[in-house]
């Protein structure tokens, strides 16, 4: 699976520091499918630093539907998101759960 950027969503954009996770989450669903009828799913998160910075980034983008299939694209791995109630997509009735592997 090609990957467009390496950037951690975790990293602080102001100084750089590392967090472990977003103190809070939420979904935003894409209202229109894609070309092979998909809905994407973007998992979003707010992150603040130890030096009071605080930023939003996508901590990862699933897409379902069409042939059935789950993709998951993910920077950070699932300590992020295990965490998390919100960690749960819930569309056409189903619930995925979500277990993004580590990317190294
Ligand atoms: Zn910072």
């Amino acid at each position: 699976m090609p990957r467009r950027s390496r950037r951690k969503p975790n990293i602080c954009p102001y100084c750089g520091v590392e967090v472990e996770k977003p103190y809070k989450t939420w979904q935003l669903v894409a209202p229109i499918p894609d070309a092979r009828g998909r809905i994407t799913i973007t998992i979003m998160g707010m992150y603040e630093c130890p030096n009071g910075h605080k930023w939003r980034a996508v901590v990862s983008k699933i897409k379902v539907g069409g042939s059935g299939e789950v993709e998951v694209e993910g920077a950070k791995g699932k300590s992020v998101l295990k965490a998390e109630e919100e960690s749960k997509a819930e569309v056409e009735g189903e619930v995925f759960e979500i277990d993004i592997e580590e990317e190294l």
